[in-house]
């Protein structure tokens, strides 16, 4: 079987702005709106994995705080 077929997992509901460079790429005045940490995994998006740690961590904040 050919399993070289490209994935359509890409979909994100947010705009996409990351680069193929990655974390090299962080500006540096870039934070995550949720727990305002910089440098860190959901500080700055540019790809699924950090797509998916920014999901986190507005879960886990909203949790928290949900008088916002
Ligand atoms: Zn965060």
């Amino acid at each position: 079987m050919n399993h070289r077929k490209h994935k359509q997992s890409e979909n994100l509901k947010s705009k996409r702005m990351y680069t193929p460079e990655g974390y090299l790429k962080d500006p540096p005045d870039a934070k995550c709106p949720y727990c305002g940490e910089s440098g860190k995994g959901c500080s700055y998006i540019n790809s699924l994995s950090r797509a998916w740690i920014r999901g986190a961590c507005k879960h886990k904040y909203r949790n928290k705080k949900e008088d916002e």
